[in-house]
């Protein structure tokens, strides 16, 4: 198992996503909500990306989505995929595809949210094929 599982190093911590990685840990994801304007974002901010209010708050994301684009890296020792993924409540991600053959990934497919452990840190998100 240790030779084809990617090895994923711990994410950065900072104050404004301490909560995001606490929940993490929790198996939830967290994105953020503008209570201004009522869009989502993420990565999470203290501030709204559309309208800058600071007026955000948290909001558990229901873990399923769909794939807005992906690359396959096959030069690297153990092949993976990075994607962006659009979930349902409408934000898009940066994410890694897994537990599954990489050449069976498409765009538009329906994935769910899984988290893989990091090495030392909290685990990360990423996503599986629904
Ligand atoms: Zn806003």
């Amino acid at each position: 198992m240790a030779a084809t599982e990617r090895k994923i190093p711990a994410p950065p911590a900072s104050p404004e996503t301490k909560e995001f990685w606490d929940e993490a840990a929790r198996g939830t994801l967290m994105i953020k909500r503008c209570r201004a304007c009522t869009q989502a974002h993420y990565y999470p901010r203290a501030f709204c990306p559309f309208c800058g209010s600071d007026a955000t708050e948290w909001q558990a994301a229901g873990g399923s989505g769909v794939v807005y684009s992906y690359s396959v890296m096959r030069r690297a020792e153990i092949p993976y995929a990075i994607a962006y993924v659009t979930l349902d409540e409408g934000v898009t991600m940066m994410t890694n595809i897994v537990d599954c053959d990489l050449d069976q990934i498409r765009v538009g497919q329906r994935v769910r949210l899984v988290f893989k452990p990091t090495e030392g840190g909290p685990p990360v998100p990423a996503f599986t094929p629904a």
